[in-house]
Formats: structure tokens, C-alpha cells, sequence
């Protein structure tokens, strides 16, 4: 028993897998688990797709990785974000595979792996327009030539990430960075590299775009059930490809104190919203420190016995109040649904990001990871 918890599908995230699987035949899935997976839990979500038979894992850091890799010693283990040159060792030593996208990083890899006489394993990353992360291509063939130079590494990957993909309106600019990013894969081959995953896919792309799929793809978002917007999820159902994506997270807590207000009665910081009429109010245990946005006051809805509760007034810290004078029968300690279903009703990780203008990214990957996550089967 939790006051406010996170509570994982399992079914739901196994069948994410298997849908999504279906839809990139072919290439190696590998399960996108950077941000805490997605504010679901990084150790319980890889577990469950370890036993759906998942055995690719991408992470933002290196911690994370090696958390992944004393769990799963076998799995394909891939850094898509930075990591610093005095942790490379420790990397290399657990098999962990880095992204490199310069001179410095490729000659560091080599160094290291030298001084332990092992193999690195690189994925380079390719800027094809996003401007993020990534070697120019201008660039691409010098480093290419020092990775041929080096003895110990082993080009595993190359990846480029799309900027503009969920925008399926102008679908021109992704297909411009496909292009360039298939120049660079024939640039590693013409300097003799074929390199094993060849990697482009996100969400977006695996559901949309079949021919970006390469030999492995990188599921984040949807993976967790949730469409990377609103478009992608219009344009399936228009093309009519069956793809029944089921929200993983659930997000609940309980109610800590019930009382009765006479009209007028100013609710939470600042006096911001005042009873229009006389109401029961439930006090929640869970505020912006656990990752209830406080864009959320006086806009907000939770659950409560089948009835959609609007939050009244400022979201705090760790509480917020919420109007449960249309629910007939509310109890102490009841549970309230920040994120699910109750009853005829949902509350959306999209739709809390519509309220916060922010993308449902953002709501779900901010929800505190100390919280706890119960795995429901
Ligand atoms: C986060 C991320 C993904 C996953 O994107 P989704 O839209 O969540 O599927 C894939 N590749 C890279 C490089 C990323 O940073």
C-alpha cells in the first residue's frame, strides 16, 4: 500500500512490444529506456521486455547502462547520449556500446581500448539535420579513416536521429535526412565498414516510414503506448494500419483529507480560485516535486470514484486539493487516478500535456523516480 505510486501494465507494455515488432520485421528492436524509461522505471520496464524477449537497450548515460548490464550481461547495451572520456574504461570493460561523433571521442575509444587490450564498440552518429549531436558530413570520411586506422575498435552502428518526423505534415525534411544518412552509409562502406545496426528509427519512423527501419530500431515513446503526437495517431488510423498501442503508466494516489467549504472560500497558495459554491474537497498527497506539473492549478483532472475532479487552485509541492463534490461516496484513503482510467473516464498523459502545452514526453519522463513503480500483470 502507497500513497502515491506508479503503476506499470505489463500486458499492455508486452503488447506494445509485439505490435511494434510486427511493424519493423526484420530489424533488431532495441527499447528506448533513457529517462527513467520514460518515468516508468528504467529497472522494472527492462525487465518486463527482457522476459518478451528484448535484448536491445538505448540509455542517455552511462549509469543507467551499467545498471542494465548487471541485469542483463548479454544484451546489446548502447550509449545514444554523452558520455565523459574518464568513464570510457569502465564502458569498454562491461561491453557497453558508445556513440562517437568526433576525432577526440574516436581516438580516446582507441586509447582506452588499447591500455586494456580489448574491443570498443562505436556507434557513430551522423548529423544529417537536427543539429544536435553528431559528425558533420563533411566530416564523416576523416573520421571513418581514423576508425580504420585504430586497432580496437569495432564500428557496431551508424545513426542519425530525425528532427522533424512527428510533424508528418512536411514529411520533406525527414526525407532529406534519410537521404544524407544513407550517403553516409555508403560512405562507411566504400571505407570497408558494414557496420551491424544501421539506425534512424524512432517512434515516429517505425510506425510511418518502413524504409527508415534499417537493421535495428530505437521504440521510446511508443513503446510505452503513447503516440508521438496526435498526427501520427490520425495518420495511422486513416492509413488503417493496425496498430493498437495500450498506455503502459498508470499514476495514482490517495486521498489524505476530505472536508466541506462554504462558498467562497479561497483554495490553496496565492487565494487563486475561490469556491463558487459550497464543496468537498479532497486534499491529495502529490505535488510538483513528484512531477504533478504545477501548469496543472485549477486546470487539472483527476479521478475519483468514476468522476472526472477538477484540481482547484495552485498545485504545491506535495499536495494538491481537487473538488469531489460530485462524487457521492468518497473515503479517507481512497485512491485517485492522476493518469488512467476510472470507471467511463481517462486522464492522458496527453491530455495533461495539452494543459501544459508540452509534449506527452514531458508529463510521463518528469513523474519522480523515487516514487514507487508496481508491476500489475
Ligand atoms: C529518445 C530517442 C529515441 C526515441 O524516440 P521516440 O520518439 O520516443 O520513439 C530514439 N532515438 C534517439 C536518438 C532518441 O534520443
Amino acid at each position: 500500500m502507497h500513497r502515491t505510486w506508479v503503476e506499470l501494465d505489463e500486458q499492455a507494455l508486452i503488447s506494445n512490444i509485439k505490435t511494434l515488432r510486427a511493424l519493423s520485421e526484420g530489424a533488431r528492436f532495441c527499447a528506448v529506456v533513457k529517462a527513467n524509461a520514460y518515468g516508468h522505471g528504467m529497472k522494472e520496464v527492462a525487465q518486463i521486455a527482457s522476459r518478451a524477449g528484448v535484448s536491445a537497450f538505448a540509455v542517455d548515460e552511462l549509469d543507467d547502462a551499467l545498471e542494465l548490464r548487471a541485469l542483463f550481461p548479454s544484451a546489446l547495451i548502447v550509449v545514444i547520449g554523452y558520455v565523459m572520456f574518464h568513464r570510457f574504461a569502465e564502458a569498454i570493460r562491461e561491453n557497453i556500446e558508445l556513440t562517437v561523433y568526433d576525432r577526440e571521442g574516436v581516438l580516446h575509444a582507441e586509447t582506452i581500448a588499447a591500455s586494456t587490450a580489448s574491443a570498443a564498440r562505436i556507434h557513430v552518429k551522423v548529423e544529417t539535420g537536427t543539429s544536435r549531436q553528431g559528425v558533420l558530413m563533411d566530416d564523416l570520411d576523416d573520421l571513418l579513416l581514423e576508425i580504420g586506422r585504430s586497432k580496437h575498435l569495432v564500428l557496431s552502428g551508424l545513426s542519425t536521429h530525425f528532427a522533424n518526423i512527428e510533424d508528418t505534415a512536411n514529411p520533406e525534411y525527414a526525407s532529406l535526412q534519410f537521404s544524407r544518412f544513407t550517403e553516409a552509409v555508403a560512405a562507411a562502406t566504400r571505407h570497408g565498414f558494414s557496420p551491424e545496426f544501421i539506425h534512424c528509427a524512432c517512434s515516429a519512423a517505425i510506425l510511418l516510414f518502413p524504409d527508415t527501419h534499417g537493421t535495428l530500431v530505437r521504440a521510446g515513446i511508443s513503446l510505452y503506448g503513447l503516440w508521438p503526437t496526435p498526427m501520427i495517431e490520425e495518420l495511422i488510423r486513416k492509413q488503417n494500419i493496425s496498430c493498437d498501442l495500450r498506455p503502459v503508466l498508470r499514476w495514482k494516489t490517495r486521498i489524505a483529507q476530505i472536508k466541506s467549504l462554504p462558498t467562497g472560500t479561497p483554495i490553496s497558495y496565492g487565494l487563486t480560485e475561490r469556491l463558487k459554491q459550497r464543496s468537498r474537497i479532497a486534499v491529495l498527497p502529490v505535488g510538483y516535486w513528484d512531477g504533478y506539473d504545477r501548469r496543472l492549478s485549477s486546470v487539472g483532472e483527476v479521478l475519483v470514484g468514476g468522476h472526472r475532479c477538477k484540481v482547484m487552485g495552485r498545485v504545491c509541492m506535495n499536495m494538491i486539493m481537487a473538488d469531489i463534490s460530485a462524487v457521492p461516496k468518497v473515503e479517507k484513503e481512497q485512491v485517485a487516478t492522476l493518469i488512467g482510467v476510472d470507471g467511463r473516464h481517462e486522464v492522458t498523459a496527453a491530455e495533461l500535456a495539452r494543459k501544459c502545452q508540452t509534449i506527452p514526453y514531458e508529463i510521463i519522463a518528469r513523474i519522480n523516480p523515487l516514487l514507487p513503480r508496481v508491476i500489475v500483470g
